[in-house]
């Protein structure tokens, strides 16, 4: 690879495994490709819970035809950023990291493209893979904004034999209350359902549903934030209005993606569903030679586009582009 190149057949906004996997098929057709990521490889997977244990199975997650081979079912967080590593290395693949794409214009050549470093590059075609985990969804209640108040969970230790508040009832709010719970931590799990979510990794259902019985962990159902203020947080609960002990707070309640970067790329954005405008057959957006792939494609239902089938879009998009100049 030539790190002084700054123009490509293909530059890939992102290095999620949606980036990646798209530039393996375009460089498996025999077109240049650069990859500009704003962190670091695959940082969204490195910023997960230091204690994640992926649902998927590792062969669900392979790119590249690069076997991931583990000796546990599941993969944990570690073994997924190892893998992702040497895909990279394997394919060799021109990515460069620490420098986040600003601006995508229209040029004689396809696009130039700016990042947030001064950097320019040009690209025939440009796919957008940027996904969604910068944006945490927010309750929009006063005092969220608070220090002891997360949008992230990462691990545990900071808060062994403190109150804990967990605002949340799908696979991320459970997994932390069950980490903090484990951790010496005092959970309340506060949830606006009746009851977690079903699609909480069922290995870990039994889990919580047996703490939440025993009184291990507090659980608080139909039950609502109404503000966080320092070392408590008002909760509105079928039975009133409580005030828990909160020294700290974790509101985990999903992620939306960034929208505004699109929009200023000229992506058409679905004020619905904040999906990007693009035909699900190529997934080329209303910007001809700019394509999206991985769960930014899904808009606010980001469940739906995984890496399990987030892998796949880089095959549909280089189909697209060789067709488009054939
Ligand atoms: C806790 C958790 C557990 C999960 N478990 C599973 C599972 O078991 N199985 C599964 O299939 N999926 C799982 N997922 C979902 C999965 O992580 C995502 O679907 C996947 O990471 C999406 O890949 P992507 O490449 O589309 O986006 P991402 O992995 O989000 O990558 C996007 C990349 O784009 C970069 N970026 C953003 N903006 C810019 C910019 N302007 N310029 C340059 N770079 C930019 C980001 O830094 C990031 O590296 C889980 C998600 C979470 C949060």
């Amino acid at each position: 690879m030539d790190s002084m190149n700054t123009s490509a057949d293909v530059v890939i906004v992102g290095a999620g495994p949606g980036g990646l996997s798209c530039a393996i098929e375009a460089k498996n057709a025999g077109l240049s490709v650069i990859v500009l990521e704003k962190g670091s490889l695959v940082d969204y997977i490195r910023r997960f819970p230091a204690n994640l244990v992926w649902f998927s199975t590792p062969e669900l997650l392979e790119i590249g035809g690069v076997p991931f081979v583990i000796s546990t079912v599941r993969p944990t967080r570690v073994d997924t950023l190892n893998y992702y590593q040497k895909v990279v290395r394997f394919h060799r693949l021109d990515v460069r990291c620490f420098d986040g794409v600003r601006t995508i214009h229209r040029s004689p050549e396809g696009f130039e493209i700016g990042t947030a470093g001064g950097a320019l590059y040009t690209g025939r075609n440009v796919v957008v893979a940027t996904g969604y985990f910068d944006n945490p969804n927010r309750l929009g209640v006063p005092g969220e904004d608070l220090p002891h108040v997360r949008h992230y969970y990462d691990e545990p230790f900071m808060y062994f034999d403190s109150d804990v508040v967990v605002v949340g009832g799908r696979n991320s709010a459970v997994e932390a209350a069950l980490d903090l719970y484990r951790h010496g931590a005092r959970v309340r799990l506060v949830h606006r359902g009746e009851r977690l979510s079903e699609g909480v990794k069922y290995w870990i259902l039994p889990d919580i549903e047996n703490r939440i019985k025993a009184g291990e962990i507090q659980a608080s159902f139909r039950s609502t934030v109404l503000t966080i203020q320092s070392g408590a947080v008002t909760v509105k609960t079928p039975g009133g209005t409580e005030r828990l002990p909160a020294a700290f707070v974790f509101i985990l309640v999903g992620f939306h993606p960034d929208v505004t970067h699109m929009r200023e790329f000229g992506i058409r954005i679905d004020p619905e569903t904040l999906a990007p405008e693009h035909d699900p057959s190529t997934l080329e957006t209303n910007v001809p030679g700019m394509y999206v792939a991985g769960s930014a494609v899904a808009g606010k239902y980001n469940n739906k586009i995984f890496v399990e089938n987030g892998r796949l879009h880089g095959r549909v998009i280089v189909s697209a582009i060789l067709a488009s100049v054939a």
